[in-house]
Order: structure tokens, then sequence, then C-alpha cells
């Protein structure tokens, strides 16, 4: 089990997913400003011939640096639009019938089609699958009497990090669920 480290900035925006190691090199940098996470992942290193223990290095699994991460209100701060994220964000579930399914039978819609001028942007994408998808072809949703079952929206950066890290750990998740967007699926009624 490769567990991820979840990087913030100092002023506890996310920034990415990182490994172990990275996370180690941050404590052995002392640029580790404080720590948000439930929870330690032991690195273990080499064993001390002098006194035959091994020493290890305790890393929290959320952690915030030093430094601003600059670019991160500017650009970056929406992910970028993959089938992957896409059917992720939709739970793998055709926004049209409304059943779940696997990978190979989705595909991407586009709620105003490109034949039209829709645009392959978060805001008009869902996921559908192919059975639909056909049968919606190149018409608007009005002249075929489909409908949606949920909005179609652009996950913010901290929806991304969820998105893209099948291995979230509880104290990750609920950190960045109180920061996804408004309309996302995945913020927790409050
Ligand atoms: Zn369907």
């Amino acid at each position: 089990m490769n567990t991820l480290i979840l990087k913030l900035d100092i002023a506890g925006q996310p920034v990415g997913w990182i490994s172990r190691e990275e996370g180690a090199l941050l404590y052995c940098r002392d640029q580790v400003a404080w720590e948000a996470g439930e929870q330690v992942v032991r690195l273990h290193g080499g064993e001390s011939r002098l006194t035959g223990t091994r020493s290890f290095l305790d890393i929290n699994t959320i952690v915030a640096t030093r430094s601003h991460d600059k670019g991160l209100l500017s650009k970056g701060d929406v992910p970028c639009l993959t089938n992957k994220q896409l059917f992720s964000r939709d739970e793998y579930m055709c926004m049209y019938c409304g059943k779940q399914y696997g990978n190979s039978l989705l595909t991407r819609d586009h709620v105003m089609p490109l034949s039209r001028g829709g645009l392959d942007i978060w805001e008009n994408v869902v996921t559908a699958c192919r059975s639909c998808n056909q049968t919606k072809d190149n018409a608007l949703l009005s002249e075929i009497n489909m409908k949606l079952i949920a909005v179609p929206y652009a996950p913010n950066r901290a929806e991304g990090l969820i998105l893209t890290n099948r291995r979230i750990l509880a104290d990750q998740m609920a950190f960045l669920k109180t920061r996804v967007g408004k309309g996302s699926r995945l913020r927790v009624a409050a």
C-alpha cells in the first residue's frame, strides 16, 4: 500500500499528492510548517551498527509547507478534464438513465453537442452510457425530451485531488471534503 501524503501550502490550501519519500524530504529540510492529519506513516531508515536500532521517521498524512504555492490561484485550480476524472466526478453513473457502469461502457457526452458549438469543458460534459449517448446523438435535450439527473460542474482543486487518488485516507478525505466547491456532489450536507 503506497499511502500518499496530502501537501498543503502554508495557508492550508491543498497543493497536491506527494510520496512518503517526498514527505520525508520536507521533514529533513525543515519545511513542514504544521500538520493536519490524524495519522502518521512510518518510514524506516537503516540499522545503526553501533546500537542495532533502526531509525524511523513519522510522516503526518497531511502536511503544510512553509512556502506559498504562487501558481495556485492563477492557474491549475480546475483539474484537467479527462474521462477518468469525469466518470469519477459522476460516480460512474450515466447522467441520463442513472445506472452505474464500468469504465468501458461509459462515454463523455457533450450536453450542448460539439457540432452545435458546445465546448469541451467540465460544465458541458457528463458521463453517459453508450446507449444513452447514441440516443441523444447530436440533439439538444429539449428536442428529444431527455433530462439530466444532475447538473455538470467544474471540480475545484480539492475535489480534483479526491478524484485522482483512489487510496485516500479517512483524515485526508475529511480535510478535502470541507474544501470542495459549492456545486460539488461530494460536498457534505451541513
Ligand atoms: Zn444511460
